[in-house]
């Protein structure tokens, strides 16, 4: 019988999503020899949208991928909550004269194109269809051997990436050990629909939760509702309910393909290092979709870690110490993003006693002094964590 074939990249990455692809661009048009190893043989079928933040659309620009990505999906110019029946609560920021960056609306698959092409033209080896892997270690070299379509293929590499997502296998594998957790007994109901009059993002808050809608360029529009899974049973009908709510974007709702129930976790991860091995984006630190912050953060993690990445090839040396500079760096601003995702997703549908009188109030509160509601998302889509008296004059610690 033949023996599989053997390829020895510098870096394999576990994971060829928005992080897998991402980090594999960067670390190839470093020269470093990249594999990914993909278990899907197709993108996923859009059920959700991105809305990518400032530190999102930043790596885009810096990997040349973003002119594409804005030609496949939308600039937003706005986004605006209010709370149903309560003029005094429409709460809009202006993104145009926000100047912090560019915000993006775009769905997945288009995004996953775009960076796959880049990828391909940067000289990324992917290995897609991977419907088995195992994985062993000696010597300071992983051994990885992959069952594909194409017959059995051996990589061995010095450095793995775990960018296999919130449910990573490679943590497990790599004995990371990870606990999750997610708002009790809240659910989203998310599908694609057809496209808004604006580019825009809105959100209104009801009685019983919240729903929204975001757009993504001339065809498609991303429709959501967060709502207590006692209330979604219908799922078409939970979504659709917020096209009343809101007429202006009501025929992108006649458009809707299909809604889909999802109940997304927040990942926590004490540690993203080991020998040999870094995670990176939801693999260690996955969070809630409420604000739109998890793929954003995802590609945030990029240059850092191609530096981290760069050094360690250079020097040959793969060691848990100099792997951790990445987690050590990143996760002040990744754990103030996972706790006021936490939060949010509190204020759009808890179900405490005098919450949604609270929520209320608050988006009132907000929506008189503007002036600081600009300044909180200035800074939240700046590099940095937004600073301790804009946290606290906002109540999001
Ligand atoms: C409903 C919803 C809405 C969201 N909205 C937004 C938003 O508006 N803005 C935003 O920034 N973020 C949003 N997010 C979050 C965003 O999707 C994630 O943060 C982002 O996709 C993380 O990228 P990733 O590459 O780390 O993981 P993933 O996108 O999950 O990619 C992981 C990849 O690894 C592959 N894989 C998994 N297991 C294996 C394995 N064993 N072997 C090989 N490959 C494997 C998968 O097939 C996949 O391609 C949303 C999430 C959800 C669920």
């Amino acid at each position: 019988m033949a023996r599989p074939a053997v390829e020895k990249p510098d870096i394999t990455i576990v994971g060829g999503g928005l992080a897998g692809l991402s980090t594999g661009i960067a670390l190839a048009e470093s020269g470093i020899d990249t594999a990914i190893v993909e278990s899907r043989r197709k993108a996923k079928a859009d059920i959700f949208g991105f809305l990518l933040w400032p530190p999102g659309t930043r790596s885009l620009r810096w990997l040349g991928a973003l002119p594409e990505a804005l030609r496949h999906g939308a600039e937003l110019e706005s986004l605006t909550w209010f709370v149903v029946g309560q003029e005094r609560t429409r709460l809009r920021v202006d993104l145009t004269e926000l100047g912090a960056g560019t915000f993006l609306g775009i769905l997945p698959s288009r995004l996953e194109s775009v960076l796959r092409d880049t990828a391909l033209r940067a000289g990324v080896r992917i290995l897609d269809s991977v419907d088995e892997w195992t994985l062993s270690r000696e010597r300071a070299t992983w051994t990885m051997r992959l069952r594909r379509p194409e017959g059995p293929l051996t990589l061995r590499t010095p450095l793995l990436i775990g960018a296999d997502g919130s449910g990573s296998r490679l943590r497990g594998e790599l004995g990371l050990s990870s606990s999750r957790r997610q708002p009790r007994g809240q659910v989203i109901v998310t599908g694609v629909g057809g496209p808004l009059p604006a580019r825009e993002s809105r959100q209104a808050l009801s009685a019983s939760g919240s729903g929204g809608c975001v757009s993504l360029g001339d065809k498609d529009s991303w429709l959501y509702t967060v709502a207590q899974e006692s209330e979604a049973g219908d799922p078409d009908h939970a979504l659709r309910q917020y096209a009343a709510v809101d007429p202006a974007n009501a025929p992108a709702y006649d458009q809707l393909q299909r809604a889909v129930v999802v109940r997304p976790w927040t990942i926590t991860v004490p540690r993203w290092a080991t020998d040999g091995a870094v995670l990176m984006g939801d693999a260690a630190h996955g969070m809630l979709p409420h604000l739109g912050l998890g793929g954003s953060l995802t590609l945030e993690d990029v240059p850092l870690l191609r530096e981290v990445a760069e050094e360690a090839v250079r020097s040959g040396d793969f060691c848990a110490a100099r792997l951790s500079a990445f987690q050590q760096r990143r996760q002040p601003r990744t754990a103030y993003a996972q706790r006021i995702s936490d939060q949010w997703a509190r204020v759009l549908c808890g179900s405490a006693p005098g919450a949604r009188t609270a929520r209320d109030l608050a988006m009132r509160r907000m929506a008189r002094n503007m002036e600081l509601a600009e300044t909180f998302y200035r800074e939240l889509a700046s590099p940095s964590v937004p600073s301790l008296g804009t946290r606290m004059r906002m109540m999001m610690l």
